[in-house]
């Protein structure tokens, strides 16, 4: 097994990994373990082994749960957050950090401190230190205009994980804004309220927008057997971007 558990060791705040007693697939986010997990449907091509059976976490949560706890100087110091369309899963994580003041936004969600578009956000410049976006570019219509409005409300020297599901064989991203019914998106975009597939340009996309762009595959420095134990996603690079 080449999972870095003395890294996580080091961390401020350590992943809470159960024993797994022989069970082959590890939650990391809820810390169970499963012999199955459920598949994930509603996609072009279903995930068997994709969600988590207690806590809902999919790929990319287990991923982002890993890399925030692989990198405890990402909360050192006084933090103001802005979570975007917060998953609850981190919506209880960051919130119960002592150090985070938290702000959770979406269009529509109920339970969120901020209704706001993406495109129009009433902080002034430079209002958070961190932001965490996950999954959430490809349904706005107007995505350059999201980028740089979430680069506006960030601080210099602040950090934002801005992610989105790729297509790695793609070059560019594509859109074909005659396609709006949701059966037809789901099969252009692979999602009924999709309005794109980003590209390999996706990286280009959030650099027009004014951020810094590290790509981090560090889902590869965990290696095989953690990728197969926390079911994650192999290919899919973390987009940290600074201001
Ligand atoms: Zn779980």
């Amino acid at each position: 097994m080449t999972f870095p558990i003395s890294a996580l060791r080091s961390a401020r705040r350590t992943v809470k990994i159960l024993p797994t007693l022989g069970w082959h697939y590890t939650c990391p986010c809820c810390g169970w373990s499963f012999n199955r997990m459920y598949p994930q449907h509603g996609h072009l091509v279903p995930r068997p082994n994709a969600r988590c059976p207690r806590c809902g976490s999919l790929e990319r949560h287990r991923l982002l749960w890993l890399y925030l706890h692989a990198k405890p100087e990402l909360f050192a110091g006084q933090l103001r957050l802005l979570h975007v369309a917060p998953e609850p899963i981190f919506r209880r994580y960051f919130q119960s950090l002592p150090n985070v003041t938290y702000v959770s936004c979406d269009l529509f969600a109920r339970n969120v401190l901020l209704h706001s578009d993406l495109t129009a956000l009433p902080h002034p410049d430079a209002s958070f230190d961190a932001i965490v976006c996950y999954h959430v570019l490809e349904h706005v219509p107007d995505d350059q205009h999201a980028m740089r409005e979430l680069r506006r409300v960030l601080k210099p020297g602040g950090w934002a994980i801005l992610q989105s599901p790729l297509d790695y064989s793609r070059a560019t991203t594509y859109e074909d804004w005659s396609i709006t019914a949701p059966e037809d998106r789901l099969h252009a975009f692979g999602q009924e309220d999709h309005v794109r597939i980003y590209g390999r340009d996706y990286k280009d996309r959030l650099e027009q927008a004014g951020f810094h762009v590290s790509v981090d595959m560090y889902v590869q420095q965990l290696g095989a057997a953690a990728i197969e134990r926390y079911r994650l996603s192999p290919n899919e690079a973390i987009y940290m971007c600074r201001a």
